[in-house]
């Protein structure tokens, strides 16, 4: 008999949001593995669970302790991983069900953002030997000394693709609630065109700035270890889109995608006494507060001080504030303002390194359109305006039509 196949199939929440997609997942779990396959499964938290979890938290408190969270989050991928292999096996196939830690993923203590640092994968290989479908818990892992972890966002997709590599899997398949990549979110732009293909880089920078259907962490972890992502729906055949290393053709499109940010905020200190060292004192007490500092613009100087801004995430914005206060006072600048009506909307393509005039021509489609650029950023595939958020949908439409992304 020719050697068995490994395929990860990963699921996204909306896929098992109820009982008749749980079945449904079922259904295409069991199609697989009768493929000569064997199939380990990674499955989130059943629709929108971990967003009530963490709601309810902070009902209850403020700044709930990260421990606490991360046993609070992971059991959502603990219900959904059950059920479903309560699912299969209705079917007439034999599946078991394992949580992280039950599968050997180590990870390092950083609780809500844990990295993995290694995955034995020897319970899942055991219950291949016995003909087993594997049903694992995305998101979650374990310290070495067992307190659980979870991977940040998204990091149901970040277990499937470290899962993928720990058992040399043939294929890794990442079923989601549309058909594929877009070249912006179809929610947003509904002449949003579906990629045949994507490269690691262009999907790492377009995750990184906002599209949320694959984990930026994820991409990185695939692109470091070459592992071909195929991301497609639950609810229909159709071919999705593949993550690769390289396109098959000869030379990179200049703008692949559009995408939009709208969990960030932006803090800018007032009258910083223009001298040196200052912008590393500030930086280093906001780092020390534990808070991610984005983008940050510093302006001229006219009158021996300056004004800072910089971009962080919402959910840090209260920290990162107080943080700000704090050293603002200690260096004698002024007022420290915070605002969380900002978007980021980037374009993104690998041509971009070798086209000219993009730039200018985004800056001028959003100039045309009466929309205000309050910042900007560039990476070398992409670049990337701090707008107001109420523009935010419609530069996206803008933006995804005057490079003629639907075509
Ligand atoms: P899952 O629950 O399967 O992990 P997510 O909600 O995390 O799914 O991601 C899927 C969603 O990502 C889609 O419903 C879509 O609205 C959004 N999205 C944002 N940008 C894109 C894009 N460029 N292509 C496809 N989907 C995108
Ligand atoms: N349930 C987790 C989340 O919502 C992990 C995931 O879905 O990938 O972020
Ligand atoms: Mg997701």
């Amino acid at each position: 008999m020719a050697k068995k196949s490994i395929v990860v199939m990963k699921f996204g929440g909306s896929s098992v949001a109820n009982v008749e997609r749980m079945q449904n997942v079922a259904r295409r779990i069991v199609e697989t593995k009768t493929k000569n396959t064997n199939v380990a499964v990674v499955v989130s938290a059943m629709g929108d669970t971990t967003d009530e979890f963490e709601e309810l938290a902070f009902k209850l408190s403020k700044n709930p302790p990260v421990r606490e969270m991360d046993m609070l989050m992971s059991t959502g991928e603990q219900i959904s991983s059950a059920l479903l292999a309560i699912a299969v096996k209705e079917l007439g196939h034999d599946a078991v069900s394992f949580n992280g830690n039950q599968v050997g993923i180590v990870t390092d203590t950083n609780h809500s953002k844990a990295m993995i640092q290694t995955i034995s994968g020897a319970r899942i290989k055991d219950a291949f030997k016995d003909n087993k479908i594997v049903i694992v818990a995305g998101f979650q892992g374990m310290t070495e000394n067992n307190e659980i972890t979870t991977l940040g966002r998204g990091g149901s997709d970040l277990t499937a693709v470290a899962l993928a590599k720990a058992l040399d899997a043939d294929v890794c398949e990442i079923y989601t609630d549309v058909t594929g990549i877009y070249t912006t979110d179809p929610r947003i732009v509904k002449e949003a065109r579906k990629l045949k293909q994507i490269t690691f880089d262009e999907m790492l920078e377009m995750a990184s700035l906002g599209a949320q259907v694959m984990q930026a962490r994820s991409i990185e972890v695939a692109k470091r270890f070459n592992i071909p992502l195929h991301v497609r729906s639950s609810l229909s055949k159709e071919e999705g889109t593949m993550i690769v290393k390289k396109l098959e053709k000869i030379e990179d499109i200049c703008v692949t995608g559009v995408t939009l940010n709208k969990n960030e905020a932006k803090i800018t200190i007032c009258a910083v006494p223009d001298k040196p060292g200052i912008a590393a004192q500030i930086f280093d007490e906001v780092s020390k507060a534990d808070v991610n500092v984005d983008l940050i613009v510093q302006n001229v100087s006219r009158d021996k001080t300056t004004d800072i801004s910089f971009t962080v995430p919402k959910s840090e914005l209260a920290k990162a504030t107080a943080a700000t206060r704090k050293i603002s006072d200690k260096i004698g600048a002024g007022d420290v303002l915070e605002a969380s009506n900002i978007a980021r909307v980037s374009i993104v393509g690998s041509g971009m390194r070798s086209h000219h005039g993009i730039a200018a021509a985004m800056f001028k489609t959003l100039a045309d359109n009466k929309i205000n650029i309050d910042m900007i950023s560039t990476s070398e595939i992409s670049i990337q305006c701090i707008i107001n958020k109420e523009d935010a949908e419609k530069a996206v439409s803008v933006l995804h039509k005057a490079f003629e992304l639907e075509k």
